[in-house]
């Protein structure tokens, strides 16, 4: 969501006339984007933007902005602590941010349209020459214990069906064949009486779409409206990154996460019950405040129920400015540590026994780019999210779809043959 923000603020800078600099030293305004997710994040930007002091002391006109969550979350102190900052705006500011720079160009800056979320200038964020990821929601209206993104980020937005649409329509002018929907509860999306169920219905009729992501969703807001649609139109790939963040009743309560694990297996269970293969990934917290041995146990045996195909893995860290920071905490780091390693290594073994049931399958890739370690291979993904390698061909290139027969694995990544 980040990157998308900086790419669609680099977007109106250059519809303004400005250009990226070449570097650092000859940049006329450097704005850092931030994240706030985790503190680590709130860190390294704090690390960067330091680096970046000796740049103004050498070049007095030189403006430097922060931008993004952490600018929310830290507001004024950034600026007492960061004395050479020139200002500090929230996420979802761009026209702020324009109107902290000199204009270059009178006319094209009174056009405040540009700003919006909705705004008409045809914009993709190109994760490379054949995917794009387009933002249709931002915000929250959840308030899980852990997280801060409703603090920083603000209640949900929902972007109107019409600018989604010509977005992807834009993409796809680029070249573009799969798009990834993004928002913070992205299945929260609500707009003008269009569903998320709905809005995927009108992204799959866009002509040369041909695959359709989206992340990252909230299992609360799992309806059997969306699931008809994800497992009936074959645009939308087979996977979703669906966050459990624990398998204990009791820990989801405490983390106010509004669903059980009961209701979190009934979506995989309808995912896997249509497709066996269907890709599951999710987040887990290891260690949240008051976890017991038998709590913790639970979300090992939600690992084994679910069969995830992969999953991001965390020892939990409090962060400030949310409920959770507040409750005491009994467990050790090096506790939690060896819950996090526990977890790790489980789902490895799940991972690898996921990735071992395709093999001897036909699967359709996506070609992404010739392999570093060997420019005789290609990598590909499956729809599921499974990375493959195959042989070159002279006729490769990046986006194109080839059918391939899976060979053999090698650690988490699976070989191919173009069949046919
Ligand atoms: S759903 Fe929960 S974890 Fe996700 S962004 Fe909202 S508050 Fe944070």
């Amino acid at each position: 969501m980040n990157e998308y923000d900086s790419a669609r603020l680099a977007a109106l800078l250059e519809f303004r006339g400005w250009l990226p600099a070449i570097n650092a030293e000859k940049a006329d305004i450097i704005l850092v984007n931030t994240c706030s997710v985790r503190a680590k994040a709130e860190e390294s930007a704090i690390a960067r933007i330091r680096d970046l002091k000796p740049l103004k002391e050498r070049n007095k006109s030189l403006k430097i902005g922060v931008l993004g969550c952490m600018a929310k979350n830290r507001g004024e102190s950034l600026l007492k602590d960061l004395p050479f900052l020139d200002f500090v705006l929230p996420p979802n500011s761009q026209l702020s941010t324009l109107n902290f720079l000199p204009t270059l160009n009178s006319q094209l800056s009174s056009n405040s349209q540009l700003s919006t979320l909705n705004s008409q200038l045809l914009f993709a964020k190109l994760a490379n020459n054949y995917s794009a990821f387009i933002a249709i929601q931002s915000g929250c209206n959840m308030k899980c214990s852990f997280c801060i993104v409703p603090y920083v980020r603000g209640m949900e937005q929902y972007r109107e069906p019409d600018s989604v649409i010509k977005e992807i329509e834009a993409a796809v002018a680029k070249g573009v064949s799969e798009v990834t929907l993004l928002g913070q509860t992205v299945n929260g999306y609500r707009c003008k009486g269009l569903s998320f169920a709905g809005l995927l219905k009108l992204a799959a009729g866009v002509k040369g779409i041909e695959r359709i992501r989206f992340m990252s969703p909230h299992p609360k807001l799992y309806t059997n409206e969306l699931l008809e649609v994800l497992l009936g139109e074959p645009k939308i790939a087979p996977h979703v990154h669906l966050p459990a963040q624990s398998g204990s009743n009791s820990i989801l309560k405490k983390m106010k996460r509004q669903y059980t694990r009961e209701n979190y297996l009934s979506i995989v269970e309808a995912l896997r019950s249509s497709n066996p293969l269907y890709g599951i990934t999710t987040d887990i917290i290891c260690g949240y405040p008051g976890e017991t041995e038998e709590e913790f146990e639970e979300t090992l045996m939600l690992l084994r129920e679910a069969e995830f195909d992969g999953a991001f893995m965390f020892a939990y860290s409090p962060r400030e400015g949310t409920s959770s920071a507040l409750e005491k905490e009994f467990l050790t780091e090096a506790q939690k540590k060896a819950r996090l390693q526990k977890t790790i290594d489980l789902q490895n073994s799940i991972t690898l026994e996921r990735t071992r049931l395709l093999l001897g399958r036909f699967e359709k890739i996506l070609l992404e780019k010739p392999s570093r370690k060997n420019s005789g291979e290609w990598v590909g993904k499956t729809g599921s999210f499974k990375k493959v390698i195959v042989p070159a061909q002279p006729d490769f290139r990046e986006g194109m779809y080839v059918d391939c027969v899976i060979e053999g694995i090698n650690g988490h990544t699976l070989r191919g043959k173009v069949s046919g």
